[in-house]
């Protein structure tokens, strides 16, 4: 029921499309059309406009799209020659190259849609059955694309929009987005100070500012401390490295797209790492490696270097300069299946540390029509793809595949988690490599003496740091958990007389080890608590006249609960324990 009912989406939202088109060509005859399809969350049309089109025509035209709705225009397919098609099309000259394109395929027939009498498009279908089924839509926002995604092709004004079945859909969904832009990770990270991305410094270089690198910081205490239960053995490795290492490794083959150039040094090549796995290579041939010593789990949180697409930067989540909280595990064959599950139950445990409730895994293989692009035969890949398999099958996850999404050396396992408004991210992966273990030459002595390769598992459960910040401040709109916050604390002398006994208070509190800050301004005290909420601070201790004579203090929460008359101590104990717990709470 459900399925069908996000295809009849998808109907509604591409039959927009043609709705747009048709009201853009009757508002301004000489458009050039190109593409309209429906996208996951709405609809788009490509248009090349005689004329500049600004927010202010998008008002127009969803007027005349609603104009074209009440009609209750049917949708109804012809199929025509392509010579036919280029005359219908004479004044298209996109629509022209497209019917070519479809011709030179070898079609004798092309799929042209009406609106009534008066508007036709290229298109296979299938759309609803008449425009007055499109019961609610929003134009969005315009934005540039060029024509068929190419950068020699002529610029295209793309204007984007969404479709539902009714009103209340359309008002929760453009709530939903309203909230999503208030807690755009761009945007609070700004507001936050917690990084920056000068433009000097280089496109997608991000650094952290002092607040980030307290977040940053923190969540590699996590890191480090729960690898270290687990078993985890860390490591340091260098930025730059032979460029050896990487055609060893096959990334200069096959990852060369997301490296940068190599600089040569005493004549000789070396590269800035895209990934961290050759120096962990090395690090496991340091010594002659026995079965005791299996598996050997070696963990370093990374910086590495990826050339992104211009066009793909975005904020934190899309950078140039990515730190993994990156681990291999070498382990024997018998092994895999008891690591992969350790690794997964480890990832379990840090999406409830964030409170990330909802998530679920990709089990990305190879593209079946372009093994090329892979090392390895097809037996390799098997037995990788069964061990995953295996281990998801004895903890009874579900999963899906998905192919052509696979690490050129080995399938894995992708965590997608869901955030605060229901939106999908690609965050950590497990891998499952027999491919560098051989070309590393990498071997163990066996029980019987006897040299054997071992199986290796990359695994980055949060993939990279840059990118799961930006999520966390959309995901928690930038109110932190006590642990992350930036500061804990803020205290506030309601006036100057209470100046001193602020000033103790927080020296206590640091005492602690708790980030306090306080704020003796000249400012009123509204003010300055209304801008510990903009810092979204979690606690504000206010202090006055009473509370310094019953030496106690007033504690607001982020939350906007007021705890009054309690102990500094009371507060300090309880602050410590939350924090320490790494607890998503605040006090009860
Ligand atoms: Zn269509
Ligand atoms: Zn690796």
């Amino acid at each position: 029921m459900k399925k069908t009912n996000s295809s009849y989406r998808e109907k509604l939202n591409h039959s927009a499309a043609h709705i747009l088109a048709q009201a853009v060509l009757n508002l301004y005859p000489d458009t050039k059309l190109g593409i309209g399809p429906a996208i996951k969350d709405g609809f788009y049309y490509d248009f090349q406009f005689s004329q500049k089109i600004t927010e202010k025509e998008l008002k127009e035209i969803s007027r005349e799209m609603k104009k074209i709705i009440a009609q209750n225009l049917p949708f109804h397919q012809k199929l025509v020659s392509p010579s036919q098609a280029l005359k219908i099309f004479s004044q298209q000259p996109f629509k022209k190259e497209l019917i070519q394109e479809l011709s030179a395929e070898g079609n004798k027939k092309v799929s042209l849609f009406f609106t009534g009498k008066n508007f036709v498009d290229l298109c296979r279908g299938p759309h609803v059955k008449t425009t007055g089924e499109v019961k609610a839509f929003a134009l969005l926002k315009i934005a540039g694309a060029y024509w068929k995604g190419n950068e020699k092709n002529p610029m295209l004004t793309r204007i984007y929009g969404v479709a539902f079945e009714n009103k209340k859909q359309l008002k929760d969904y453009l709530a939903r987005l309203e909230e999503a832009k208030k807690r755009d990770h761009r945007l609070l990270g700004k507001q936050l100070e917690i990084f920056t991305i000068p433009q000097e410094v280089g496109p997608g270089l991000l650094l952290w500012l002092p607040n980030g690198a307290i977040i940053r910081r923190e969540i590699e205490n996590l890191i480090f401390e729960e690898q270290t239960k687990r078993g985890y053995q860390h490591v340091y490795s260098p930025h730059i490295g032979r460029k050896k290492l990487w055609v060893t490794s096959g990334h200069w083959d096959l990852y060369r797209d997301k490296m940068y150039a190599p600089m040569k040094i005493d004549e000789e090549e070396y590269l800035v790492k895209p990934m961290n796995c050759p120096f962990h290579m090395m690090v496991y041939k340091s010594k002659p490696r026995s079965w005791r010593d299996l598996p050997l789990r070696i963990a370093e949180i990374a910086s590495v270097y990826r050339y992104e697409q211009p066009g793909e930067l975005s904020g934190m989540v899309r950078v140039r300069y990515i730190t993994q909280d990156d681990a291999h595990i070498f382990c024997r064959p018998e092994q895999t299946v008891d690591e992969f599950l350790e690794v997964f139950d480890y990832i379990t445990f840090l999406l409830k540390v964030f409170a990330i409730k909802k998530y679920h895994f990709r089990l990305s293989l190879r593209d079946p029509q372009n093994k090329k692009k892979y090392l390895g035969n097809d037996k390799i890949w098997e037995e990788a793809e069964n061990k995953i398999i295996t281990a998801l099958e004895k903890k009874g996850v579900s999963y899906f595949k998905a192919e052509g999404e696979a690490a050129f050396y080995g399938p894995k396992l992708d965590v997608i988690i869901e955030d605060a408004l229901g939106r999908e991210w690609q965050c950590g992966t497990i891998q499952v490599d027999f491919m560098l273990p051989q070309r590393f030459n990498l071997e163990y002595t066996n029980k019987k003496g006897e040299k054997e390769q071992p199986v290796l598992i990359h695994r980055a459960p949060l993939g990279s740091l840059e990118r799961w910040v930006g999520i966390l401040i959309e995901h928690y709109g930038g109110a932190f958990p006590i642990w992350l916050a930036p500061v804990q604390v803020k205290v506030l002398p309601i006036s100057e007389k209470q100046l001193e006994y602020a000033q103790k208070i927080t020296a206590s509190l640091r005492e602690k080890g708790i980030r306090v800050q306080l704020d003796g301004s000249n400012q009123t005290l509204s003010y300055r608590i209304r801008q510990g909420e903009i810092q979204k601070i979690p606690f504000l201790v206010i202090v006055g006249q009473k509370e310094e004579e019953t030496e106690t203090i007033t504690i607001r929460q982020r939350n906007g609960k007021n705890i009054p008359g309690r102990s500094l101590s009371w507060f300090e104990e309880k602050l410590s324990r939350l924090i320490k717990e790494r607890s998503p709470q605040l006090l009860k």
